[in-house]
């Protein structure tokens, strides 16, 4: 149930604020806007709370495209918090494949489990308590609050921070702590103001993916421009200013084919680092450049013939991963030997399964 913008505050924690703007009117503007100009999107075409959740956690760090083209398959497989919980961990990582940073998988997982074991089966309606699952984070709670359950409760994630920073022409880096805390005053006072908080957060978000895009805002079909401060001053597309980002570390990435009959070694990754829990071909890592004897011994078994057959790199958001492809042959039994079939079912980080399709199952060995 929506409470007061006064109750709304107070829950979050923020004192109340007197924006710059008029909170009243620009809302009024979000939502007359919203319902005509939405993307058709697969989670707004079947509302429930638990796909609301879904959709959520897969659009953090994921584009909204890419999203849309795995959402239905991923939701008809797991409907509802019990049938996730009973699928178990490896098999929900699994099915996220391609999604990108694994570990929301774990958590949605770990997030299905308690919504059993505390909530019967249901996603919470209230902040705290979505606040209280695993993956789930302010931004998260209060986007299904809002939208699956018209709770009066703020957003606050890049794209908010650009729409607020350009409304109200704060020339701040996207990352400044005193720009983050006055969008979440601004976020608050918009949703108090609004007549359905869930529309004015979505439509927040939907005018920062759609229209108030970083480089070149479309302010000519903008319907808050009437209020925008940075777009009268002319300094729409430089405001906020960019984020510092720190420079990526380097890896160095030694993966070894290894075939027996038609099978590949595969195994999984340690649950900390880098992919954590995914599977790969057997791998060192190392921050240094390796010799052969070196990446011989890191792998913790014996192997023969080894030998470099391809290099490549590849940019993560923190880090710069060089692989060194080698193959090799060996004598060990033990370990995940895996078909195609298989290897088709474990989860890989996308480098990794492009290489194992392309160098083990599209090559002309037998097993290929
Ligand atoms: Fe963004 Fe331009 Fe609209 Fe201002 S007028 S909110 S800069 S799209």
């Amino acid at each position: 149930m929506p409470g007061s913008p006064a109750q709304a505050r107070f829950e979050v924690g923020l004192p109340p604020v007197e924006p710059f703007l008029d909170a009243e009117t620009t809302a009024q503007g979000l939502e007359r806007w919203f319902p005509s100009h939405r993307r058709d999107l697969p989670w707004r075409r079947n509302r429930t709370p638990w796909r609301t959740l879904v959709s959520e956690l897969m659009l953090q760090q994921t584009q909204a495209s890419r999203v849309a083209e795995r959402f239905e398959s991923f939701v008809g497989r797991f409907p509802d918090a019990r049938t996730m919980a009973a699928a178990g961990e490896n098999v929900v990582v699994a099915a996220w494949e391609g999604l990108g940073y694994y570990r929301r998988a774990r958590l949605l997982y770990a997030a299905a489990v308690r919504i059993c074991d505390v909530h019967d089966g249901e996603v919470p309606s209230s902040t705290e308590a979505l606040l209280a699952l695993p993956g789930i984070g302010r931004y998260t709670a209060g986007s299904i609050a809002s939208i699956a359950f018209d709770c009066r409760t703020p957003i606050v994630d890049g794209n908010v921070i650009r729409v607020v920073a350009r409304l109200e022409a704060i020339d701040a880096a996207a990352d400044d702590p005193a720009l983050v805390k006055r969008c979440w005053e601004t976020a608050d006072a918009l949703v108090g103001a609004a007549k359905s908080p869930g529309v004015l957060n979505e439509s927040l978000m939907e005018l920062g993916a759609t229209v108030c895009t970083p480089r070149l805002p479309s302010c000519d079909r903008c319907p808050v421009q009437t209020w925008c401060a940075a777009f009268r001053s002319g300094r729409a597309a430089s405001m906020p200013r960019p984020k510092s980002r720190p420079a990526r570390r380097i890896v160095h990435l030694y993966p070894v084919v290894l075939r027996r009959d038609d099978r590949v070694l595969l195994r999984q990754r340690p649950l900390r680092g880098i992919w954590a829990g995914l599977w790969e071909l057997p791998s060192v890592e190392s921050a240094d450049p390796l010799e052969v004897p070196a990446i011989a011994s890191g792998l913790g078994f014996k192997v023969d013939d080894l030998r470099q057959v391809e290099t490549f790199k590849r940019l993560l958001t923190h880090r710069e991963v060089h692989f060194h492809v080698y193959e090799a042959s060996t004598r060990i039994r033990r370990g995940h030997w895996c078909d195609r079939v298989v290897s088709a079912e474990l989860a890989m980080a996308k480098p990794m399964r492009s290489l194992v399709d392309r160098r083990v199952w599209a090559s002309d060995w037998p097993g290929g």
